[in-house]
């Protein structure tokens, strides 16, 4: 399997953070580097790292929420100017490439200028994306429910959201995005997992915590924290220990990287 690693750039949730980045995480897969999410300031945070421009093998965009791709023309500046030369499948919800493509013309990085090939792909739900030996399946999340509900008469959108699942050989990797309810994470959980990276902003922390008591998860790393909780760390740590006795369990900071 060779090397295994996750890269947290930025652990932060919608709100604007003093002290968290915008979501981001780098995992490497034995030879598989796939970005998921490029909040901002992704391309700082990169480049920060000292790996090359031609590293990342695919970026996945879970959802369009700012806090998800607001790194995203610069991270393409980047590429552009540290001179990539690999080819770069983004994946994201189909209702983005249009309106991110004419995001990159709007900022000129044109793609006469790339010495690479940007390649936008649709995110299709359980439709798994195969890399250097590495499985990855999308499945949705109800997290953007409420703003379609509100919403779609006036805006007619698809209001994707998506989580994944990371597999090669036995290895079971969790990335839960932005979810609406615990539920959301049933279709990643119907096999022990060795790692869920997951979000806590989007319920009650509790009800979250007593729903995974009944999965197998070898490693537990929580992000995307509710400011409330974030501000209050030590309470919010005390309640998952109480919820869930005995499960390996992290609360990620900005830069921290896991490593199997
Ligand atoms: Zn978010
Ligand atoms: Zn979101």
């Amino acid at each position: 399997m060779g090397q295994v690693w996750v890269k947290c750039f930025g652990v932060g949730d919608g709100w604007p953070c003093a002290d968290r980045k915008h979501a981001s995480f780098l995992y490497q897969v034995g030879k598989a580097s796939i970005l998921i999410d490029c909040g901002e300031p992704i391309d700082s945070s990169f480049k920060a790292t000292g790996l090359s421009y031609d590293t990342i093998d695919r970026i996945l965009i879970s959802h369009l929420h700012s806090d998800h791709i607001g790194g995203f023309p610069m991270f393409m500046q980047g590429f552009w100017l540290e001179e990539r030369k690999k080819e770069l499948p983004v994946h994201m919800p189909a209702e983005g490439i249009k309106p991110i493509g004419e995001l990159l013309k709007a900022s000129y990085i044109f793609e006469e200028l790339l010495s690479f090939k940007l390649r936008f792909e649709t995110l299709q739900v359980r439709k798994p994306i195969m890399t250097k030996g590495v499985r990855i399946t999308p499945y949705h999340t109800a997290h953007l429910e409420g703003l379609r509900k509100s919403f779609q008469k006036k805006y007619r959108q698809k209001f994707e959201a998506f989580s994944f699942l990371i597999e090669a050989g036995k290895l079971r990797i969790a990335h839960s995005a932005d979810i609406g309810k615990p539920e959301d994470l049933a279709p990643l959980l119907t096999k022990p997992l060795d790692l869920l990276v997951c979000e806590l902003a989007h319920f009650e922390a509790e009800d979250l915590f007593v729903y995974l008591r009944e999965h197998k998860i070898k490693r537990l790393a929580f992000t995307h924290l509710a400011r409330p909780l974030w501000e209050n760390l030590k309470k919010t740590k005390q309640l998952a220990a109480k919820c869930l006795p005995g499960v390996d369990i992290t609360f990620l900071r900005d830069g921290d990287e896991i490593g199997f």
